[in-house]
């Protein structure tokens, strides 16, 4: 995991689509947006071979339209990642790694460890 910087604007769909009834947060600018920003990548376990493309919600938004349409909630995952997290985290949980938060220095408190095997 490494830490990502998100536009500061949200895709336009996002509010238009929050004002709907059954609006989604899953328009093709939000995917375009969180694609670019996140460089290919599933913020979670990295893979660039995504075939399943997920707009992930980091704290659960259990049916909140401002958590689930809230642009800084909102990640690109595959669909692994996103299915093993689930629902689990919820907002104030403190031991979830955000990864597009700066005041959160992912690269400190993640320790890689590589193992030669012969
Ligand atoms: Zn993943």
């Amino acid at each position: 995991m490494i830490n990502i910087t998100k536009r500061k604007d949200a895709p336009e769909s996002l509010a238009k689509e929050k004002a709907k009834a059954n609006g989604s947060y899953r328009e093709e600018d939000v995917v375009l947006a969180l694609f670019e920003d996140s460089h290919n990548k599933c913020y979670l376990c990295e893979d660039i071979h995504i075939t399943t493309i997920n707009v992930e919600h980091f704290h659960e938004h259990g049916g909140d339209k401002d958590l689930k349409f809230d642009w800084n909630n909102l990640h690109y995952a595959c669909g692994h990642c996103n299915f093993t997290k689930n629902d689990t985290f919820k907002k104030g949980d403190s031991n979830l790694l955000n990864c597009a938060n700066p005041e959160c220095p992912v690269d400190y408190w993640i320790i890689y460890r590589i193992d030669h095997v012969s």
